[in-house]
C-alpha cells in the first residue's frame, strides 16, 4: 500500500482532501491525523473491520481498547447511555480538548472497538482538523496513538511516517500538536470518578468543576493483573536504549547523571542525558537533550516524545533523565517517563556513595 501524505492548513482548510481523507475511512480504510494531543489513528468507531485493522497494523493488543473520537456533544449519547449531569458538566466545560471520558457502552459500538469491555472511551478533541475530519468520517472515529505499539507517541506527521508508511491509507500532515501528551483518562463509571491516566487536564481542573476525583496511584505505577485501563499494564512510550530515571533533589541528580555518563562512556558505551533549561550546560559528556524549562512544563510535555524518538534515531544505548516535580502536568510527564523508562528508577544518593 502506497500512504499518501496531505499537508492540510489549520487556518485555510482545503474541504476537498478532508472529504477525501473522510470517505477512506467510511470505506473502513485508515487515516492519521493531529489532534491537540498527539497524532491519532483513525478508523471507522462503529466497524469492526476498521478496529481490527488498527490493531493489525499498531501490534497493539486486542484488550488494549480505543478511544471513540466525536464532533459534537449530542453524538455522546448514540453510543453511550448513563451519562450523569457531572459527565455533562466536565462536556461543557473541557470539550472539545484533551479529556476522555468512560461510559457504558451501547449496542451501536462493537466489543471490537472496546477490546471486549461493555464500556467506551470518549473524546472531543479540539484540533479543527481533527474535528472537521471526524465529522467528514461518519461522525465516530476511533483513534489511538498514530506509533506502533510501545513506542514514543508520534507528535509529528514525521513520526507517523516513521513507524506507519505503506501499512494506512493517508496521513494528514497538520504540523507540531499543541500538547504533545495524550489526554486525561476519566472513567464515570465509578463514583467519585476515577482518573486512570493523568494528562493535561489535572486533577485539581475536574475537581473545581465537579468536587472529588479519584486517582488510583496504583494505576499509575507498574499492575500486574487487570487494571482499569487496560493499556496501563503494557510498556509504552518506550525508547530502544535502556532509559533510567534519577531521583532526589536536583544538584544531586546532576552530579549523579554525570558519573553515570562518565561510568558508562568507559565501557565504550552512548549514552545520553535528558536535561532541563536550569541543567543542561551542567553535562559536559555525552548526548544532551533538553526538555525545556522547568517553569513551563507544559513546554516539557511536548517535547518529550519527540526527543525520545531522536534518542532512537542516534542509537544511543543508555539514557539518563532529571525527575521532574508531580505538581500539575509534571504528573502527566513523569507518568509518560515513568512509563517509557519500564519503571527503572535510581537514587541519586545511591550513585553518588
Ligand atoms: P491510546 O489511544 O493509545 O492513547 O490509548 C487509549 C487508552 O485508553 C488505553 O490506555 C486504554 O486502555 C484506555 N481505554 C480506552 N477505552 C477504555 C475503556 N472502555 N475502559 C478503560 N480504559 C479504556
Ligand atoms: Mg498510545
Amino acid at each position: 500500500m502506497v500512504t499518501e501524505v496531505v499537508k492540510i492548513n489549520r487556518d485555510s482548510m482545503d474541504a476537498k482532501l478532508i472529504q477525501k481523507a473522510g470517505r477512506i475511512l467510511q470505506n473502513g480504510g485508515l487515516v492519521a491525523f493531529p489532534t491537540e494531543t498527539v497524532y491519532g489513528l483513525g478508523a471507522n468507531a462503529l466497524d469492526v473491520d476498521g478496529a481490527k485493522k488498527t490493531y493489525g497494523v499498531k501490534g497493539r493488543p486486542a484488550d488494549n481498547p480505543l478511544i471513540v473520537h466525536i464532533a459534537h456533544y449530542d453524538d455522546l449519547k448514540e453510543i453511550a447511555q448513563n451519562i450523569a449531569p457531572v459527565a455533562e458538566k466536565l462536556a461543557k466545560v473541557f470539550w472539545p480538548g484533551p479529556l476522555t471520558m468512560i461510559f457504558e457502552k451501547r449496542a451501536l459500538v462493537p466489543l471490537g472497538t472496546t477490546g471486549g469491555l461493555d464500556t467506551v472511551a470518549v473524546r472531543m478533541p479540539k484540533d479543527k482538523i481533527a474535528l472537521a475530519l471526524i465529522e467528514a468520517g461518519g461522525g465516530y472515529v476511533s483513534a489511538p496513538s498514530a506509533n506502533i505499539s510501545g513506542r514514543p507517541s508520534p507528535t509529528l506527521a514525521e513520526h507517523v511516517l516513521e513507524d506507519l508508511d505503506g501499512k494506512i491509507e493517508m496521513i494528514v500532515d497538520g504540523g507540531a500538536v499543541d500538547m504533545g501528551v495524550e489526554s486525561t483518562i476519566l472513567d464515570m463509571t465509578v463514583q467519585p470518578p476515577m482518573i486512570l491516566r493523568p494528562g493535561f487536564i489535572t486533577a485539581e481542573m475536574l475537581e473545581e468543576v465537579i468536587g472529588s476525583v479519584a486517582l488510583n496511584r496504583e494505576r499509575l505505577e507498574e499492575s500486574d493483573s487487570k487494571p482499569k485501563a487496560p493499556g496501563m499494564k503494557y510498556r509504552h512510550y518506550a525508547p530502544k536504549g535502556s532509559l533510567s530515571i534519577i531521583e532526589g533533589d536536583l544538584p544531586m541528580e546532576v552530579s549523579a547523571i554525570q558519573k553515570l555518563v562518565k561510568e558508562k562512556q568507559k565501557e565504550g558505551k552512548r549514552v545520553a542525558v535528558i536535561a532541563t533549561d536550569e541543567t543542561v550546560a551542567l553535562y559536559p559528556d555525552g548526548i544532551v537533550k533538553n526538555l525545556g524549562s522547568r517553569k513551563e512544563v507544559a513546554g516539557i510535555a511536548g517535547n518529550l516524545y519527540r526527543i525520545l524518538r531522536e534518542l532512537d534515531q542516534e542509537e544511543v544505548e543508555f539514557i539518563y533523565s532529571e525527575s521532574i516535580p508531580q505538581e500539575g502536568i509534571g504528573i502527566a510527564v513523569m507518568n509518560r517517563l515513568e512509563k517509557a523508562a519500564g519503571f527503572k528508577r535510581i537514587s541519586a544518593e545511591t550513585i553518588l556513595l
